[in-house]
């Protein structure tokens, strides 16, 4: 699509899949607004853009409403809001009987308020703007399989899914699409924290990799182009849907190695990464 004049609001822009999803977007010609808590990751990303790219940065909380609406003011002043990405998320790694009031209260607040408040104000802006606009929202497979331990995290991906095709049903007459992309794997700080938490990091990361077909986790690139891809005219049929990125990792039910003799044809010794 000639994104040109467009403006799409990006959360979590400061770090991992949201930084890939703004820079990827500014390269396709959009004007970009990336929110997160975290200045630095903001004045990264700002350091890192390229002749031409269009961004304004906004450092602000994604559970508090008030970050949406002024995300929301700041792309209208600068062109016309035509997406919005509710990327920003946190893990809370806990199962159930070890949860705690705060935590859980935090784990909800962030991923399923948080991006409830910045649909509920693309659609507003989208209603009165008369343009057509697209909502993509990062969701995960742990939403749709089971993970040891992530007991809440997982409940509010689930969630993400059903509001997104809730949205995309509502919202259809005014031109809305609205997708959900759900990521396995992906090499960003979130990932890197949950492998520096285990008994054996080395271990935790080869077992993340195995799970995927790919022999590995996803680079944040890899999501970022599908994101670029649901925002873009090119995906003007698709809504309503949850688009599984993992390398195959939801493909298969057990994790066992693969046949020598495919391995061997393939100049692969192991079960380990295809590229
Ligand atoms: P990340 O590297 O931790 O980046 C997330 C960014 O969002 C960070 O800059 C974080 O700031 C920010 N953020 C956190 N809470 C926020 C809030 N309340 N308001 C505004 N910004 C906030 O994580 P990631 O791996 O890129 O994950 C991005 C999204 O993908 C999340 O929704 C995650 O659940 C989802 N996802 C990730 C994976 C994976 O394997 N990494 C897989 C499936 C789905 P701080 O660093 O200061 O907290």
């Amino acid at each position: 699509m000639p994104a040109d004049g467009s403006v799409c609001v990006v959360t979590g822009a400061g770090s991992g899949i949201g930084y890939a999803i703004a820079r990827r977007l500014m390269g396709a010609g959009w004007t970009v607004v990336a929110v997160d808590v975290d200045d630095s990751g903001l004045r990264r990303l700002s350091a890192d853009c390229a002749a031409g790219d269009s961004l304004a940065t906004l450092v602000g909380d994604i559970s508090d409403r008030v970050t949406s609406q002024r995300a929301a003011d700041c792309a209208e002043r600068l062109g016309a809001l035509r997406g919005w990405v509710n990327n920003a998320g946190i893990e809370i790694d806990e199962p159930a009987h070890r949860l705690t009031e705060e935590p859980l209260r935090r784990q909800l607040d962030v991923n399923l308020i948080g991006t409830m408040w910045g649909c509920a104000e693309a659609v507003r802006r989208f209603m009165v703007s008369g343009t057509p606009g697209s909502i993509c929202s990062i969701s995960s497979i742990q939403a749709t399989r089971g993970f040891p331990g992530a007991f809440a995290y997982a409940a509010t991906k689930g969630a993400i899914n059903s509001l997104t095709r809730q949205l995309a049903v509502d919202y259809a007459p005014i031109g809305l699409r609205v997708n959900a992309v759900l990521p396995g794997g992906v090499r960003t700080p979130m990932t890197q924290a949950d492998w520096d938490a285990a008994a054996d990091p080395q271990v935790a990361r080869a077992r993340d990799d195995a799970l995927h077909l790919r022999g590995r986790i996803a680079e944040p690139e890899e999501i970022a182009s599908v994101v670029a891809f649901l925002l873009s005219d090119d995906a003007s049929f698709v809504t309503g849907q949850e688009i599984v990125v993992d390398g195959g990792a939801s493909a298969r039910c057990v994790s066992q190695p693969f046949d020598p003799e495919i391995l061997a044809a393939a100049g692969r010794g192991s079960n380990d990464r295809q590229d």
